[in-house]
């Protein structure tokens, strides 16, 4: 049993990634559709503007605490959380987790390629992993079809959605009544991250919290949406004060 907490509205798990991993094992136990979402600032700031995705994060079977911005938040409001578990950090788990238990993943998003070059870094680290299909695919709604026959045809354990949010974990709540695979999971740029599109930040950086100074050195042109990430959205906890409601979740 873990503690959920509400982050300007958003309920967020108090995990760490071995929880997580617990969790990810029991929804694929359970069978049936699960879908978990990677919740970090941006998604927290998109929610308040956007019903249709802050239903869908409600929604969700579990929710990661993905950003630093999120410890700072909750750690003001005197809920702190344990740490956090990054849309990286959970596929690199599940995926050796999967080598060991005989899981099957499926990458979808990302632009044409990255997803197999994604596949391969996972496998190389872990030679047993079965990957059931790898595809670039679009969110938009005409493509829906087409993917879904094909992760229909490939009946993986794990679903990996890489189209950034919130049309990853739209596209995931849309298509997961009729996919049932036992666990989708919006990553973002994980597979940018793992197939070495973008460049991997040091583990110290990533240690110190610091990974968006990081990420705005080297991808100066997303300043915007780092800003709403860190300063807007710290900003906004403190003038709304702390709406937090800690939850007890199963
Ligand atoms: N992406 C995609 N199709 C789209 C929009 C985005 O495949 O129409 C992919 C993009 O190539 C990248 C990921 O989605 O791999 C988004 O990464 P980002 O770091 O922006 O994720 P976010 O922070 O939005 O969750």
């Amino acid at each position: 049993m873990h503690k959920r907490v509400l982050i300007l509205g958003v309920a967020v798990d108090n995990i760490l990634i071995d929880d997580g991993i617990a969790a990810v094992a029991r929804f694929i136990a359970e069978g049936g559709p699960h879908h978990v979402v990677t919740v970090n600032p941006e998604f927290v700031m998109e929610a308040r503007r956007n019903s249709a995705f802050r239903r869908v994060l409600a929604a969700a079977d579990l929710a990661t605490p993905d950003g630093v911005g999120l410890l700072l938040a909750a750690h003001w409001c005197r809920t702190p959380l344990r740490g956090r578990v990054t849309g990286v950090a959970l596929t690199e788990r599940i995926a050796a987790e999967a080598a060991r238990r005989g899981w099957s993943l499926f990458l979808l998003g990302a632009a044409p390629g990255v997803a197999e070059r994604a596949a391969a870094a996972l496998q190389r680290t872990n030679p047993a992993l079965r990957i059931a299909g790898c595809y670039a695919g679009s969110p938009h709604p005409a493509d829906e079809p087409a993917i879904r026959e094909r992760i229909l045809a490939a009946r993986p354990d794990v679903l990996l959605v890489a189209y950034g949010h919130p049309a990853q974990d739209l596209w995931i709540a849309r298509n997961q009544p009729i996919l049932r695979v036992p666990v989708a999971i919006g990553v973002g740029g994980t597979f940018d991250e793992l197939a070495g599109v973008v460049p991997r930040p040091p583990a110290v950086i990533e240690r110190l919290g610091l990974k968006w100074l990081y990420r705005l050195i080297i991808q100066p042109w997303r300043w915007r949406r780092i800003m709403t990430a860190a300063p807007i959205f710290l900003w906004t906890v403190f003038r709304e004060g702390c709406a937090f409601d800690a939850l007890h979740t199963e």
